[in-house]
């Protein structure tokens, strides 16, 4: 049996296998993955710091060549990793392959770091005095990813970590780990000097170390919101900048005048896609006066129509859950809501009875807060709809939501989405489109419990998470220009 190694200081090291990689579209044992405990990483801690000590001094167009290599490395080895991550996630083939996509937006927007780290001058502030600022690298990035994007979302942390000047200890999830190791290669290959990029795998006991470490200086995490609370409490207690963005439960409004076949392909689209595996999954339709039956009944026949089975099957829409457990938690919400007052509309749960860690696509109508099926984050192919009468109270439910990842409009009233998008207590608003996670130059982030600490990820907000600033103010004195005076220095 295979056992996922640790990329240190640009070699694949072995670690003895703890814990079992699947593959969700059978069931079965894929790999096995080490954990790393506080000897390797203190050991890794030290390489990395090593490691960005240097590479805080290169050049700016010797970063930009990195990062331009990775991208063709990466796009010439798309069909390859795509395939690592199907194999380990169960996402299709297709999707593993969007998702490297929307990763590569981030290693493009980092060659332009020439552009972004640029600082300001002011010139004359005082008299012969001049200002500039510049902004110099963090030092030690420990980031630390989830299992549903297991290349954009260290994509999204390490492109910009790496252009900035910092080393970077990725932490992948222990579920879907190869890909990241293949990420590893394919800097050193792009000319990155050992030890700016290693990769560590491991469980609770792995990051906490990570957080604890006086080695780190900052700290990109994306999880669950329980885990993303207790990692930024944790990180900010010992001293360190930490973004953790967290989990969502995403509110799709549908308006009365909304063209109901455009509304309904993007509940499909946004609910089912990846299995309903993603952050920004549509996981709520509020259809707002009397339109729910008629939406109800075209998205059942588009329902009718997807087809569930393994990623790597060209046919499959969307494939298997991560684990067996997520499945039948997932399976769970299903079967309970009738119990409190939903109505199953179309109800998938029989493909748990099949091999691999499958649910078809479920349909409940008449899902409210305060119901389970509501509250939580599903997290599956489990799309509820909520009926309300007017669009203030799908503002208001959207508002009351403990999340806010994202959430979507579906109007033809333009002023009716302005205002929504006004009003919203979310970080993400798509008006007319379902999953709007926006490219790479504008940053990626939640409101409420979906992120922790006030940097968004990626794009500039990214580019200043990973680096510190400074001023320098200057002045040239004249030959003989010598003065004492113990006044505060003012520009009057
Ligand atoms: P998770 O929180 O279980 O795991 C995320 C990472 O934290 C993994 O590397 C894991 O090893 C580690 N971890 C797990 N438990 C820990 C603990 N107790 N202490 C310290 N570290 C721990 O998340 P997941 O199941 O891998 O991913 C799915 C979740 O991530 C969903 O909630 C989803 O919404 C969220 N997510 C959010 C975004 C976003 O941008 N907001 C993006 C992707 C996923």
């Amino acid at each position: 049996m295979r056992t996922v190694p640790y990329f240190i200081n640009d070699e694949r090291v072995e670690g003895s296998g703890d814990l079992l990689v699947y593959n969700p579209a059978t069931g079965g044992v894929n790999a096995h993955v080490p954990v790393a405990d506080a000897q390797l990483v203190d050991g890794v801690v030290n390489i990395a710091r090593t490691a960005a000590d240097t590479w805080r001094n290169s050049t700016l167009s010797q970063r930009t060549n990195v990062l331009f290599t990775l991208r063709q490395l990466l796009v010439q080895h798309a069909d390859e990793l795509a395939a690592l991550i199907t194999q380990e996630h169960g996402k299709t083939l297709a999707d593993a392959k969007g998702e490297l996509a929307r990763g590569l937006e981030n290693v493009e927007y980092a060659c332009g770091l020439t552009e972004h780290m640029k600082g300001d001058f002011s010139s004359q502030v005082a008299d012969g005095v001049d200002v500039h600022s510049v902004r110099e690298p963090v030092g030690v990035v420990a980031a630390i990813t989830p299992f549903n994007f297991p290349i954009m979302v260290p994509l999204w942390m390490t492109a910009n970590a790496i252009a900035t000047g910092n080393a970077v200890i990725l932490k992948p999830s222990e579920r879907d780990p190869s890909v990241s190791v293949r990420l590893g290669e394919l800097l050193r290959e792009a000319g990155l000097p050992s030890g700016v990029f290693n990769v560590i795998h491991g469980n609770a006991d792995t990051v906490n170390r990570l957080l604890e470490h006086p080695g780190i200086d900052a700290i990109s995490f994306v999880g669950s919101t329980p885990v993303a609370r207790h990692v930024y409490l944790t990180g900010t207690a010992h001293g360190k900048r930490v973004q953790a963005l967290g989990g969502a439960k995403n509110h799709m409004v549908v308006l009365p005048d909304a063209d109901l076949d455009i509304a309904a392909d993007a509940a499909i689209n946004a609910g089912f896609g990846s299995a309903g595996e993603r952050c920004m999954a549509i996981s709520v339709v509020v259809a707002v006066g009397d339109i729910a039956d008629e939406l109800i009944g075209r998205i059942t026949d588009r329902l009718d129509r997807l087809t569930v089975g393994p990623g790597d099957d060209p046919s499959s829409d969307f494939g298997p859950l991560i684990t067996k457990e997520h499945r039948d938690r997932v399976v769970g919400y299903v079967t309970s809501a009738p119990s409190e007052g939903i109505t199953v509309v179309r109800d998938g749960t029989s493909w748990a009875d099949k091999p691999g860690f499958f649910v078809g696509p479920c349909l409940l109508d008449g899902v409210e807060p305060g119901m389970k099926a509501y509250d939580d984050e599903i997290f599956g192919p489990v799309l509820g709809v909520s009926r309300v009468a007017t669009y203030a109270d799908a503002v208001t439910m959207v508002n009351a939501n403990p999340y806010g990842n994202g959430v979507a409009i579906f109007t033809r009233d333009g002023n009716a989405a302005r205002l929504f998008s006004r009003e919203v207590n979310v970080g993400m608003i798509g008006v007319n489109v379902p999953i709007p996670v926006p490219i790479a130059a504008y940053s990626f982030g939640g409101w409420k419990n979906s992120l922790f600490g006030h940097s968004h990820i990626y794009g500039p907000e990214g580019f200043a998470f990973y680096t510190r600033a400074k001023v320098v103010t200057t002045r040239w004195p004249q030959p003989s220009e010598s003065q004492i005076d113990l006044g505060f220095p003012t520009t009057r």
